[in-house]
């Protein structure tokens, strides 16, 4: 894939860059290993104290960064402003936080004083993903940085400007050079960064395959990873609910980011008490989504990332069809120009449809009918994903099965799933290994140092 800003809502190259060569990424390679040398003395409170300033450009430069995003992969304007706040949150959640997270914890034992220190790896590589392409980066960026490590950012081919924009705001704020700098390469590049022994590790947010190779790199040379991959996440909803407000949230949690968020909802789980009420809300729900640019404020759906996401949609859509599933609404790309697609809602899926058995990321969901919270959640738990959940219920019998019984990173009742800088985020199954965000989060890239002393 070049490198390149093509913009979704109409298909128009708006810029291309050159990759960098391998020349130029030793050489950054380098910089950020004489980077660590210094960086990991610095003391923690000036590494927590420069994520303020970065968490004060983000603000100020909100607009511009969030057009950025807009332009480059048809986020709505409004999602990329949220976007960007965010990030600034995470910067600041660190700025307060990373030195309570990391510090040294006294161990009773044979010693006469032992103790365990979280210390820095060094050079962190991060490969990461267009759709939330502040956040992804920040909640990586914010804890490694604070801990002590350095990062080199391999961010998608399609947000470049975003990619730049984002080492720029490090230097602005005064960091040293070479703690963090964007790699312009493709994913075919990944396997000679992985394999320098400078780099440390890696964290990857993306799709299986890509997860799947890097994991398998990092595994050859004994580096620790951390993915974060894809998810099909079951939205429960059982009689005792709110319908009407589940219906909301059921929209609101389908369409975030035009559907494109590995978070989304994707499988809506209705009992059958309640089933028809709620379908008919949530497709009018969907239905009244307005489809346009998304520069638009008044737009509510942009167009998806890259003709290839579309693609790959429109094809588990037509498959599961043709396998014999029922379209409630949509179920085709929109007419004209740029990379849009219908608001959709499909029900009757065969167990084997690629639907059902693969992420949609897009604006497709899937409705299920199922007769009791057993059932329920069979239903939820039959993906081989496992990263959010949510049920919808105000019985507390039901809240405590569904807390211990959805095989899934997190469970939200009554409300969307979310990440939050204050609470871990992560997945089990194919979703990916480790945890990011909260201390779970900057402890993943640390050295967990036992200090004993006889
Ligand atoms: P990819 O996983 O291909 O891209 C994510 C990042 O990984 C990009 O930086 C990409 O680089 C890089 N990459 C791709 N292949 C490799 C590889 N073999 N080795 C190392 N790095 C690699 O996602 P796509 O954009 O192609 O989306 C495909 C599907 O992935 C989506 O439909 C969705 O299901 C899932 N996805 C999930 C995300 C999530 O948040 N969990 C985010 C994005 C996608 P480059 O851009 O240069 O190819």
């Amino acid at each position: 894939m070049a490198i390149a800003t093509i913009n979704p809502a109409t298909g128009e190259t708006l810029k291309t860059f050159d990759a960098h060569s391998d020349a130029d990424v030793d050489a950054r390679i380098a910089a950020a290993d004489a980077a660590f040398a210094d960086w990991r003395l610095v003391p923690i409170a000036e590494r927590q104290a420069m994520l303020n300033k970065v968490a004060d450009i983000l603000d100020r430069d909100r607009d511009e960064l969030a057009r950025l995003a807009t332009l480059e992969m048809g986020k709505t304007i409004a999602s990329a402003r949220a976007e960007v706040e965010k990030c600034a949150f995470v910067c600041r959640h660190y700025a307060e936080k990373a030195s309570d997270y990391l510090a040294d914890e006294m161990i009773s034992s044979n010693a006469s004083k032992s103790w365990v220190s979280y210390q820095p790896l060094g050079p962190v590589l991060a490969v990461m993903p267009w759709n939330f392409p502040y956040w992804q980066v920040f909640r990586f960026a914010a804890p490694a940085t604070a801990a002590g490590n350095v990062g080199l950012l391999k961010h998608a081919s399609n947000v470049p400007q975003v990619a730049l924009a984002i080492e720029d705001m490090f230097k602005e704020a005064g960091y040293p050079k070479g703690i963090f700098q964007t790699l312009l390469i493709g994913g075919s590049k990944v396997e000679r960064v992985l394999r320098d022994d400078r780099i440390q590790a890696a964290t990857l947010t993306g799709s299986e395959p890509a997860g799947m190779s890097v994991g398998k790199i990092c595994g050859e040379e004994i580096k620790h990873v951390v993915l974060e991959l894809g998810g099909s996440d079951p939205f429960v909803v059982m009689p005792s609910a709110d319908v009407e407000k589940a219906a909301k949230v059921a929209v609101a949690a389908r369409m975030i980011n035009n559907g494109q968020s590995c978070i989304a909802a994707k499988r809506f789980i209705v009992h059958a008490d309640i089933y028809d009420s709620f379908a008919e809300k949530f497709v009018a729900g969907m239905e009244a989504n307005v489809l346009g640019d998304p520069m638009d404020e008044a737009t509510t759906l942009g167009p998806l990332a890259t003709e290839a996401i579309r693609g790959e949609l429109a094809e588990q859509v037509n498959t599961s069809v043709k396998e014999g599933a029922k379209v409630l609404t949509g179920g085709k790309a929109a007419s004209g120009k740029g990379w849009f697609y219908e608001p959709t809602v499909l029900a009757d899926l065969p167990p084997e449809s690629p639907a059902r058995r693969e992420e949609m990321f897009g604006p497709a969901a899937m409705l299920f009918k199922v007769g009791s919270i057993d059932e329920a959640i069979g239903v939820a738990n039959e993906t081989r994903f496992g990263l959010g959940s949510a049920a919808f219920t105000n019985d507390e019998a039901e809240i405590a099965r569904f807390g211990r019984d959805l095989n899934a990173g997190c469970v939200f009742v009554n409300t969307m799933v979310a990440s939050d800088p204050r609470l871990p985020f992560g997945g089990v199954k194919k979703s990916g290994v480790g945890r990011e965000l909260a201390g779970q989060g900057i402890r993943e890239f640390v050295n967990v140092k036992t200090i004993a002393i006889a």
